[in-house]
């Protein structure tokens, strides 16, 4: 049984067991053994309890006043102000004029009554949330291959007896640590094979014999992984009986594949044609070989289609679900899988269902109470919502909640411009962060050990995340401000504040979906159940039926299960009609990159082992702050020599639509046409003021991988 002082880390998708213990009004972070971190936390996480007592912690609303400025002001006069703007958006411009932004990092009941706020208190389709700039990809490519998006349709775990990882666009050394201990086995027998334009961290760990880096060009990992199917394919390697009985369009994918042969991808990727072959035959054993992505083969115009040609790849090898084997994309941000589960996406409802799905539609709206015909439609991608802020037709008042997309967003200028136009901004957050310092409200909320809920890990484990603390002056859960914006808009149906009972609601309006949680309760996660989504509700009994009879008196009360739900995913049959898992055919779009005409170096956006998405918590904590204080974008010491920059010299990034200032950080690993810069600073050092609002046609995904841009001497001598 956990403890109450047992919970997970404020940050990402692994969410690392974690103990939190009160002094006074403070808390300190432990360890605390479980399966995914094992005790251990990577130093963002040691250091998590810091962010609850930040300098400038919103403790009280604040609402712009007439000169300006962001003044204190009661609950009651900011949530008017904010139900009086809404209303007056919808009465002028139609009820798409009020856009409602979420994010990844929010709790289960919090992303679940957000979408619902947007579709019952709203009743606006423009709701969207910034997971579009982190999985869309995978998730498309999974929804359309395999009928369901699971990050990880395994427990992390079984990656421990893997012999041979092949992990594209993916640096858990500095994103996810405590994964390494889950890839120490394959590491060992000389298995793990790292894609990355970067001599990353995890890539490092390939030297020394313990196994292969290959650094394609940036933006041809589809090519590479065309030629992997190739080879797979044309040496006989394929899983045969596999793919006849549990996957349908091989025909469709064979002739693109039979175009890849080693040689030619070599000529684009780079990646020689000999360890093309290696690999794939190292992946033919099938056996303990599991094949992940991460962000950086899927934040492209085309990471849809390159997370299906790793799918087709694992597909050939008869890898997904496969048990000992697999293949996976692990999901970045805290909640980055429940926050795209329970309808804060713009197509979708609760239950990771479609919304023009007529029966979604009458299941969901049934337990709302209200008429499905009243549900908005499909909405728009985020990167649209907010490329439409202020302009006419597009959202005038916005929403947000647990996002900074003033940082995260790409084009980061435009959004800002757009957010000025707006006639009604809202942020709800716990800092002032860079968006909430342009709203007009802001409502001070609770953060994670401030309140109960619930988070879904990356392999699809619904966790309990528990308060520790009071929350600060008057910050209230978003919980709360939502049902008090609803009764200001005198909303239908009902809307519950204390947790549980939002979660028992999810779990209702989930039953039935791909991601069903309706056999799930916060009692029973809280007798330290493993709870893994699809968990449906037991099927009631018949009457007169076995499990129907009385239990006798004296019978012994019903033992907790270890494990409930679906911790291994497709080990019989994929959710698509006939069961089949489906190859799809994707092309490389052999594109030119997007950003500057005449730049001569190609940007490579990621992420530091010090910081966190956007920033806004880690760059407030003191020893995170000391260890990564600038923007610093790393440069090949020749590349570096070429243009007159030395380590620590200071310099321009530029493209046609910005430029930003960062220090030059030299490193043999990153190729010669490369330049990577982190995304988590802000102001002059915003890495996103130089990327574009271009994105992937099925997802939606923004290019944040391949940028081209122009670097330059800050002081040319
Ligand atoms: Fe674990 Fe991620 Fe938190 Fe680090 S940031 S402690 S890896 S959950």
């Amino acid at each position: 049984m956990p403890s109450p002082q047992d919970t997970h880390c404020p940050y990402c998708a692994l969410q690392c067991g974690m103990r939190l213990t009160r002094s006074g009004s403070t808390a300190q972070v432990g360890a605390r053994d479980f399966p995914t971190n094992r005790g251990g936390l990577c130093r963002k996480g040691w250091t998590a309890a810091e962010v609850l007592t930040v300098g400038d912690r919103v403790t009280t609303p604040l609402v712009r006043d007439q000169h300006g400025a962001l003044a204190p002001a009661p609950w009651d006069r900011a949530l008017d102000r904010v139900a009086e703007g809404l209303v007056a958006a919808q009465a002028r411009h139609g009820r798409d004029a009020v856009g409602v932004f979420g994010g990844g990092g929010l709790t289960n009941e919090k992303a679940y009554q957000l979408g619902k706020f947007a579709r019952v208190a709203l009743r606006t389709s423009r709701i969207d949330y910034n997971g579009r700039f982190c999985m869309a990809s995978a998730a498309a490519a999974g929804n359309r291959a395999l009928g369901v998006d699971r990050g990880l349709p395994f427990p992390v775990t079984d990656l421990d007896e893997a012999s041979t990882v092949l992990l594209l666009g993916s640096n858990p050394a500095a994103t996810m640590p405590p994964l390494l201990s889950h890839l120490q086995g394959a590491r060992d027998r000389g298995g793990l094979v790292v894609v990355d334009p970067r001599r990353s961290q995890t890539a490092r760990l390939t030297e020394q014999g313990a196994g292969l880096h290959l650094a394609p060009a940036p933006g041809t990992d589809l090519v590479l992984l065309l030629g992997l199917t190739h080879v797979v394919l044309a040496e006989g390697l394929a899983d045969e009986a596999y793919l006849r009985e549990r996957t349908e369009g091989l025909e469709t994918v064979r002739p693109v594949v039979n175009a890849w042969w080693p040689e030619r991808v070599q000529a684009v990727t780079g990646v020689p044609a000999a360890e093309v072959r290696r690999v794939a035959r190292r992946l033919a054993a099938r056996d303990g070989v599991y094949v992940l992505t991460g962000r950086g083969v899927e934040q492209h115009v085309d990471g849809t289609d390159t997370a299906t040609a790793a799918l087709n790849l694992a597909l050939v090898l008869g890898l997904v679900g496969r048990v000992g084997s697999g293949y996976g994309t692990l999901t970045g941000q805290g909640n980055g899988q429940g926050g795209r589960e329970h309808g804060q996406k713009c197509d979708q409802l609760p239950g990771y269902r479609s919304i023009s799905d007529p029966a979604a539609r009458e299941h969901v709206a049934g337990v709302w109470g209200v008429d499905p015909a009243d549900l908005p439609g499909p909405g728009v991608p985020a990167v649209e919502l907010l490329g439409s802020l202020g302009r006419p037709g597009g959202v005038r008042a916005l929403l947000v909640h647990g996002s900074n997309v003033v940082v995260s967003a790409p084009a980061a200028g435009e959004v800002r411009a757009g957010l000025a136009a707006l006639d009604l901004l809202v942020v709800c957050d716990f800092v002032l962060s860079e968006t909430a310092q342009l709203a007009d409200v802001v409502l001070p909320v609770t953060q994670w050990a401030e309140e109960e809920g619930t988070m879904t890990s990356l392999e699809g484990r619904v966790l309990r995340r528990r308060a520790v603390l009071e929350p600060p002056g008057l910050a209230r859960s978003d919980l709360w401000v939502l049902a008090e914006l609803a009764a200001r808009l005198g909303a239908a149906g009902a809307w519950p504040t204390e947790p549980a009972i939002v979660f028992d609601e999810l779990a209702r309006a989930s039953a039935g979906g791909v991601a069903d949680y309706s056999g799930l309760s916060h009692a029973l996660l809280d007798t330290g159940v493993a709870a893994y989504w699809p968990c449906p509700a037991p099927a009631a009994p018949a009457p007169g039926a076995p499990g129907a009879a009385a239990p006798a008196p004296d019978a012994p009360a019903p033992a907790t299960p270890a494990v409930v739900g679906t911790p291994r995913l497709f080990t019989d049959t994929f959710p698509r009609p006939g069961g089949r898992a489906r190859l799809v055919p994707v092309r490389p779009l052999l594109r030119e990159p997007v950003g500057q005409r005449g730049g001569e170096l190609t940007m490579v956006t990621g992420r530091l082992l010090e910081h966190y998405q956007s920033g806004a918590q880690t760059r407030r904590v003191p020893e995170l702050m000391a260890a990564q204080p600038v923007l610093a974008a790393e440069l090949h010491p020749a590349t570096a020599a070429r243009l007159g920059l030395r380590d620590g010299d200071p310099m321009l990034v530029s493209t046609d639509r910005g430029r930003v200032r960062a220090r030059t950080r030299l490193d043999e690993g990153i190729r010669l046409d490369t330049v990577f810069l982190p995304f988590h600073y802000s102001g002059p050092e915003c890495t996103n003021l130089l990327t574009e609002a271009v994105t992937d046609p099925v997802s939606g995904m923004p290019e944040f991988k391949r940028t081209l841009v122009t670097v330059s001497p800050l002081d040319p001598p």
